[in-house]
């Protein structure tokens, strides 16, 4: 999942950064408000991580502008101790849940997945489809109950294309999905990405849940619940 951290604190926002990479997702880091809003318009996200106390525009303001602009994605908001104030205001401006400073990075890890899992409409921390088995927690695919031998990659092409099943989805929000804005984008990388993954899935079984949509993107067809 690509994601949106703001915090102005470096130590923590490079901590958030390292962190939420090694849990396999594209993390946009900034310090600002101003920032953060840029990189919004410019980009999706699947969720962001909001400090309140921000220079400049606040972290509530950040969350009203966000939500005044139409974005939707989960708000995870991070708040100081004692100041319950703050959260029920950032509740009301259209944050989704908090945490309190300081806090234990698997608390955070913990409400940063189940807001993206109902985010994408599951409960479980398993999605189905037929045959395949998808473990969000562990980041694993199973087929008939084994093991797949996925790249990281390949995992996470899978697993937000099942999040979003039913939808097309552009071959531009899969690269978000694996690289930093900064880096080189290139189209033809997915297609070999998704070629890949294809066989995998269809291992002489005649699984065949992923569809080009010419011109547009990738479907996942399989029903997942
Ligand atoms: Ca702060």
């Amino acid at each position: 999942m690509k994601l949106l951290v703001v915090e102005d604190e470096a130590l923590l926002r490079h901590h958030l950064y390292s962190r939420l990479g090694e849990q396999g997702h594209v993390v946009d880091a900034v310090a600002n408000a101003e920032e953060a809003l840029y990189r919004a318009e410019e980009y999706h996200h699947d969720l962001a991580v909001i400090d309140l106390g921000l220079p400049g525009i606040n972290g509530l303001d950040l969350i009203r502008q966000l939500r005044s602009q139409g974005k939707s994605f989960p708000i995870l908001i991070l708040t100081a101790r004692g100041n319950w104030q703050d959260k029920v205001e950032g509740l009301a401006c259209g944050a989704d849940d908090y945490v309190v400073k300081p806090f234990q990075f698997e608390e955070l890890e913990a409400r940063l997945n189940a807001l993206l899992r109902r985010s994408s409409g599951f409960i479980q921390a398993t999605i189905e489809a037929g045959p395949l088995q998808l473990d969000l927690n562990r980041k694993q695919a199973l087929m008939d109950g084994c093991g797949m031998q996925l790249t990281a990659y390949e995992y996470r092409i899978l697993e937000y294309l099942m999040r979003h099943q039913q939808q097309v989805v552009a071959k531009e929000r899969l690269i978000e999905q694996l690289y930093p804005d900064d880096e080189e984008r290139d189209p033809n990388v997915i297609e070999v990405l998704v070629g890949r993954l294809r066989r995998k899935l269809d291992n002489g079984n005649g699984f065949k849940p992923i569809e080009t949509v010419r011109g547009q993107g990738y479907l996942f067809t399989e029903r997942c619940r």
